[in-house]
């Protein structure tokens, strides 16, 4: 069975996100913590999440995966901005108890001309100082656009190594950014998966985030496209979900769709998926 879900805004709830994802043919779904743009949060209605956790489970359902506000920058050089990343991670945690089994993805950050050394320093500095907490963190792939780390296998390992909690540490592959940022997935993804097992190891790659990119093999650019519309192109994204080291994995659009426009791309991707 195809795991897919696209992002979805969780402002009615989540059993409302759950009853949607279903009418789109989704079995999963992402969403944000809080505003992407950071800030507060209201408190999760247990109600609300009883309904859900009842209704994914009824209609087979995988666990959702929350993303962090993307303006966070845990490598920050300011040590308020870094702190802040901090605190609303760890409130993120908290809160991601009631969502049993779901991965909480974040951008490792920008390091705003520290270099990245210094940036993955902070990094893990921020992640081994989170309170022990069953979900597990995924870093994602970045493009590479400005300073952002994690632009190359080598950066996310690097950031991996220096954390002490390994076990609860995973990676989200982002399609549109490793093209973005140099791996040719449209031609050599067989290559490109044996190099993610070779430098970070494919047993850490818990999600895929499907995006067609707007821009050529390594521009560095990070601006996603509908599936099939872009450069990395549709036999891609086929061999991608039906590939034996990834078709198990949850896939989740971040296309730029309203939610007609991903009901449109999750069949798609249904009718490309061969059942084992
Ligand atoms: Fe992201
Ligand atoms: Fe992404
Ligand atoms: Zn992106």
């Amino acid at each position: 069975m195809l795991k897919i879900g696209c992002h979805m805004s969780t402002a009615k709830g989540f059993a409302d996100v759950g009853r949607t994802a279903e009418k789109i043919g989704a079995n999963s779904f992402q969403f944000f913590t809080r505003n992407p743009r950071g800030g507060s949060v209201k408190e999760w209605s247990d109600r609300d999440i009883s309904a859900y956790l009842a209704f994914a489970d009824s209609h087979g359902f995988v666990p959702p995966l929350a993303h962090a506000p993307y303006t966070l920058n845990p490598c920050a050089k300011d040590e308020a901005l870094r702190k802040f990343a901090f605190e609303t991670m760890e409130d993120d945690l908290k809160r991601l108890q009631k969502l049993p089994g779901s991965c909480y993805n974040f951008h490792p950050g920008s390091h705003v001309g520290q270099g990245s050394e210094k940036g993955i320093e902070y990094i893990a500095e921020m992640l081994n100082k989170l309170s022990d907490h069953s979900t597990t963190i995924l870093l994602e792939t970045m493009a590479g656009k400005g300073t952002e780390v994690g632009r190359s296998f080598e950066e996310l390992r690097a950031i991996i190594d220096k954390v002490e909690n390994k076990e609860k540490l995973g990676v989200c592959l982002d399609t549109c950014h490793v093209f973005d940022s140099g791996y040719d997935i449209a031609s050599h993804l067989d290559e490109v998966l044996e190099e993610f097992h070779r430098v970070i190891g494919l047993e850490r790659l818990k999600a895929v985030h499907l995006n067609d990119s707007m821009n050529v093999l390594g521009s560095r650019k990070d601006r996603h496209e509908k599936l099939g519309k872009g450069t990395i192109g549709l036999d891609a994204f086929a061999a991608i979900i039906n590939h034996e080291k990834l078709r198990d994995l949850p896939f989740y659009l971040e296309t730029p769709n309203e939610l007609d426009g991903y009901a449109d791309e999750i069949a798609l991707l249904k009718k490309l998926y061969q059942e084992a």
